[in-house]
């Protein structure tokens, strides 16, 4: 599962993810990936772009006066051995670990006109494990980026982009045990959260990331009857009564009329870890 953050250059995506990351437990969550910084001089005005390394190589990749090359964007002239060194490097590193997932910041015009960043960023696509990416939203390669059944896609803009910091760290905490759910599990998983996105509610994703999965993967269920199911949940375990063909009632406090969720819509954790666990393949 991907997750694509788009939006207009310079709206906040690099922050954000810049902040989400900073926020995530290295020593509880492997991952590894790389971030691009601007580079402004004493007016504030951009002189190019550097690299960060998950393994702390930082490198001036790009800049309007400070690098020689043929290899020119714009006014920004591109030193490739730099992207190679970073960029290139560091994904390489990744696909040969056992690492849970992958932080692109970004995919940008000038990443992109390395030869060797184009041949190489699309295996991020195709590994089970997770790309977390940021991408502009008219780059002619944004399409094949959100276009694809198994992205996530968030549209950053200047009103969501603070809420959306604790949604991205959700994700980050969850989305390493996505790479075990088959295409119907994850087509259902980024429905929901497209959904939770829509109506703003960053609780649900909260849940639907950091327990349903988690509970899924972790068999925390069991049948106790034909038409009962108990849950073992982080807190309580919960009895879940089987209505009928996919409808489940619930004894946990979500949605039924007993707390501040009451009148919302979803599904509580426990009903969504059945849910995904019915689209298992046997
Ligand atoms: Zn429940």
């Amino acid at each position: 599962m991907n997750i694509i953050l788009v939006g207009e250059p310079n709206i906040g995506k690099s922050t954000l993810l810049t902040k989400a990351i900073s926020k995530l437990d290295q020593s509880q969550y492997k991952f590894q990936g790389v971030l691009s910084h601007e580079i402004k001089d004493g007016n504030q005005v951009r002189k190019g772009f550097i690299a960060t390394t998950s393994s702390n190589i930082s490198k001036t990749f790009a800049h309007k006066t400070e690098i020689e090359s043929n290899l020119v964007v714009g006014e920004y002239k591109i030193d490739n051995q730099a992207i190679k060194d970073t960029f290139i490097y560091q994904i390489n590193k990744f696909l040969q670990s056992q690492d849970e997932f992958f932080y692109l910041d970004e995919i940008g015009r000038i990443q992109v006109a390395s030869i060797e960043f184009r041949n190489t960023y699309p295996k991020l696509l195709i590994d089970p494990r997770s790309l977390i990416a940021t991408v502009s939203n008219d780059e002619p390669w944004t399409k094949d980026l959100t276009g694809r059944l198994n992205s996530f896609v968030i549209n950053v803009n200047v009103m969501n982009r603070d809420i959306l910091l604790d949604i991205l760290v959700s994700i980050m905490k969850g989305v390493h045990y996505t790479h075990t759910l088959n295409e119907d599990q994850i087509y259902y998983l980024i429905q929901k959260a497209q959904f939770y996105l829509d109506i703003n509610n960053p609780t649900l994703i909260q849940y639907l990331f950091e327990r349903s999965i988690k509970y899924l993967i972790e068999k925390r269920f069991k049948y106790i009857s034909e038409d009962e199911i108990m849950v073992q949940g982080d807190g309580d375990n919960h009895r879940i009564l089987i209505i009928k063909e996919g409808q489940y009632v619930c004894d946990c406090n979500f949605f039924n009329g007993r707390n501040e969720f009451d009148g919302q819509y979803g599904d509580c954790p426990h009903i969504q870890t059945l849910r995904l666990n019915k689209l298992s393949k046997s």
